[in-house]
């Protein structure tokens, strides 16, 4: 696509087979006070979805109607600012909008400006004339209005559907939702339900207890839980899918409004999303999305400050915290500066990455004299290596991560950081044993016991439970089966053992034997 941004492969099929009719998704605009809340809010609690009355209704920023058996969507984000934003972004949708005119005041301004952008982004248009309960109302002037628009209603010989309401009193809104559906008809909306979601991010916020959530309008496909997706630099492994009353859904078919959890960070309103193989292949479009929009924002000017050499040393006495020092190198400016992002954001509390100097060009050996002074990676992103380098780097021991595919590169980063970090030791219960009587074996105090759950291994830890509680712990030195040393004692069986440097056992301890794994922290 002409952005340039990686999409997940999609098969060609010949889909006009697979096409079934989707409930329309309808925008309210007009002028400030002409009613659009008021219809809203009436449209709302008037025409909830079946089964959903008494349901409270949850503003996530676009909500579905039913009418008539008929499914409507409608968008409600506050006036027509959203509109405008997908429009920017060259995506719409929108299929018809309500443009409320208030009977007593006529077009505005702000009348006249959201039907030229519904006219610009060719989005029919269907004219509320509102108010009509209220002193002064005039329809004929509206009509005349239109007319001088070049949109004529269809009682004055011109084709826009058009009807007189009272949003107030909730007059005539049947009606006019009729018109949705007459003009929904007309433009024979359809999709394919099967195969990838796709869609539009109406709304994005951060919410207590379910992170950052998107609300979203499927326009092909069917969006289920635990699908992936990615939305530009943004991914998600869909973990709940929440309706308009915030109830939960399995799936969410083309032209259906829904909520959407599981993000890395909330997606920007207005901006399509995919639909991936998995979370993996989600994550590293998304990576490579943020890498090409760094590349193309770049501002020359803003050049990173480079810390010089005894700056570092100092910094290097005094930071306590794990750091990862890096060099970077890349074939281009633009991959340098967009990798030096990239690599920043990497968030961690327990290991910082401090990027020492940057450069395009291929590995020189002064890049790896400059990384061995300042104990640095070299981070390289498509570039090769001049002569020789790959041994002086050995020599030096100087570490080089270089790849060509950016998602791989900072894997191969994050790698590094987290190796820098102490693992954490976690214990591995592996069995126990009651302590049945006390002896003597060549000389020291051995345990007669009987294993009774898991094992009793010869390289395992031990601690020794005298009434629940533990009163020495060590590694174990002895493990016999009778006369002869064994590596394992399973349960059912008896052994003789023996802690290191413990010699008080009593009959009825229980020595609990366990291992210890050392887990690679996280970062
Ligand atoms: P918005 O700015 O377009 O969202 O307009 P609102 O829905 O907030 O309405 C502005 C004012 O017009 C409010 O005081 C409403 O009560 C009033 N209003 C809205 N619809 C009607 C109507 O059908 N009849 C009358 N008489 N007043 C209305």
């Amino acid at each position: 696509d002409a952005s340039g941004k990686k999409a997940p492969e999609k098969p060609k099929i010949d889909e006009s087979k697979l096409m079934e009719p989707r409930a329309p998704i309808v925008v309210i605009m007009g002028h400030v006070d002409h009613g659009k809340t008021t219809l809203m809010d009436h449209i709302r609690s008037a025409h909830v979805v079946d089964g959903e009355a008494g349901g409270i209704t949850q503003h996530i920023g676009a909500y579905q109607v039913t009418c008539r058996d008929h499914k409507i969507t409608f968008l409600d984000t506050p006036g027509h600012a959203a509109f405008t934003k997908m429009r920017q972004r060259g995506t719409s949708v929108t299929d018809i909008a309500i443009l409320v005119v208030a009977a007593d005041d006529g077009f505005m301004p702000q009348t006249d400006e959201a039907l030229k952008i519904a006219q610009k982004a060719n989005v029919p248009v269907i004219v509320a004339i509102n108010k009509m309960d209220a002193k002064g109302a005039n329809i004929d002037r509206v009509k005349q209005q239109m007319q001088q628009r070049n949109i004529a209603p269809e009682d004055w010989g011109g084709e826009t559907l058009c009807t007189p309401i009272s949003a107030l009193k909730g007059q005539n809104v049947d009606a006019l939702l009729e018109l949705v559906l007459l003009q929904a008809e007309m433009l024979d909306l359809k999709a394919n339900p099967k195969g990838a979601p796709e869609g539009i991010v109406v709304e994005s916020q951060i919410e207590t207890g379910l992170g950052p959530t998107a609300t979203v309008i499927v326009q092909r496909g069917t969006l289920h839980r635990g699908d992936s997706l990615v939305c530009n630099n943004r991914f998600c492994r869909v973990r709940m899918l929440i309706d308009d009353h915030g109830k939960p859904m399995k799936d969410a078919r083309p032209g259906t409004p829904v909520r959407v959890t599981g993000w890395d960070e909330a997606p920007e309103a207005g901006a399509t999303f995919l639909g991936a193989k998995n979370e993996r292949e989600a994550k590293t479009i998304a990576l490579e999305n943020d890498f090409k929009a760094r590349q193309e924002n770049l501002q020359q000017s803003a050049a990173p400050k480079v810390m010089d050499i005894d700056n570092l040393m100092a910094a290097i006495e005094t930071n306590k915290q794990k750091v990862l020092r890096v060099l970077i190198k890349g074939d281009v400016h633009g991959s340098v500066e967009a990798l030096e992002g990239c690599l920043l954001d990497i968030k961690s509390d327990k290991v910082t990455l401090e990027v020492i100097d940057r450069s395009v060009g291929a590995i020189s050996p002064n890049d790896i004299q400059m990384a061995s002074a300042a104990q640095a990676t070299i981070v390289a992103f498509n570039v090769k290596l001049e002569n020789g380098v790959a041994s002086l780097a050995k020599h030096h021991n100087v570490q080089i991560l270089a790849h060509n595919i950016i998602y791989e590169l900072i894997t191969l980063v994050r790698d590094a950081m987290a190796e820098l970090l102490d693992p954490e030791l976690k214990e591995n219960k592996l069995g126990a044993a009651e302590v049945r009587q006390v002896f003597e074996l060549s000389k020291a105090i051995v345990a007669g016991c009987m294993v009774t759950e898991g094992r009793i291994t010869r390289d395992g830890h031990a601690r020794v439970l005298r009434k629940g509680k533990a009163v020495y712990e060590g590694r174990i030195g002895t493990l016999k089966r009778f006369k002869d040393d064994v590596s394992e004692v399973r349960a059912g069986f008896e052994c003789g053992a023996r802690v290191d440097g413990f010699d008080d056992y009593e009959a009825g301890d229980v020595l609990e034997c366990f291992e210890i794994l050392k887990i690679r922290a996280q970062l």
